[in-house]
């Protein structure tokens, strides 16, 4: 149950035709082998393919999924920061990255009787937020979504048939602070390119002042 609303809310908005808006296949990381999403390619930590169970490394290019999508998986890896650095590379220019994470203001937290041994870290979304985005700058966060269990209250007897989670979205862009030949996108404003914003397909150019704008330009493609 938790599953299938989560599934048809990522579904909701990733089909909304902005996100992913670039084709490609779909990569469920920590799904083992039911992945959440149709048609997606799966890893887990028992996966043949990933080394040791070592989801810091997955055995994938740079840019070679549309979505990445994981449930319920991050909490558990000891390096929050490696693991989402890795699994955003995989993730093309233009995808999304979806990440439906437990929030800690709903469920039994590290070190409670009842928490759930495997977790390594908790968060609350707006937490996460902030780590994500320092982590990953190169990615706008478009969903940050509380998915409370209905009114705030964990069910431990009933837990794997609600929600205490966030879903949270981010597009992928990448920002090259490289000097270019020629004048700023903005059409009014000839100062010279100094970063270029990359699109889908599409590379922008902007002066040091628009970037902020022609980014969020880009993004509402
Ligand atoms: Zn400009």
């Amino acid at each position: 149950m938790e599953a299938n609303k989560i599934r048809d809310r990522v579904l909701e908005v990733t089909s909304s035709g902005r996100y992913p808006n670039v084709p490609g296949p779909i990569l469920d990381i920590g799904s083992g082998a039911s992945p959440l999403l149709p048609g997606a390619v799966t890893v887990d930590r028992q996966d043949a393919t990933v080394e040791t169970g070592n989801l810091y490394q997955l055995p994938f290019a740079d840019n070679s999924f549309a979505m990445v999508f994981s449930s319920h998986t991050l909490e558990d890896l000891e390096d929050t920061e490696r693991a989402l650095r890795e699994w955003a590379r995989l993730v093309k220019p233009g995808g999304a990255f979806v990440l439906y994470l437990p929030d800690k203001r709903w469920y039994p937290n590290i070190g409670h009787p009842l928490a759930n041994l495997a977790h390594k870290h908790d968060w609350a979304r707006q937490e996460f937020f902030e780590l994500f985005q320092r982590t990953l700058p190169h990615f706008s966060i478009v969903l940050s979504e509380d998915r409370p269990p209905p009114g705030g209250i964990y069910d431990y007897e009933n837990r794997g048939n609600i929600e205490y989670s966030f879903l949270h979205i981010a597009k992928k862009r990448t920002l090259a602070p490289e000097v270019t030949s020629g004048s700023c996108g903005r059409i009014d404003c000839s100062a010279p390119a100094v970063h270029k914003v990359w699109g889908t397909g599409m590379v922008y150019y902007s002066c040091e002042s628009h970037v902020a704008e022609i980014q969020e330009k880009v993004d509402n493609e």
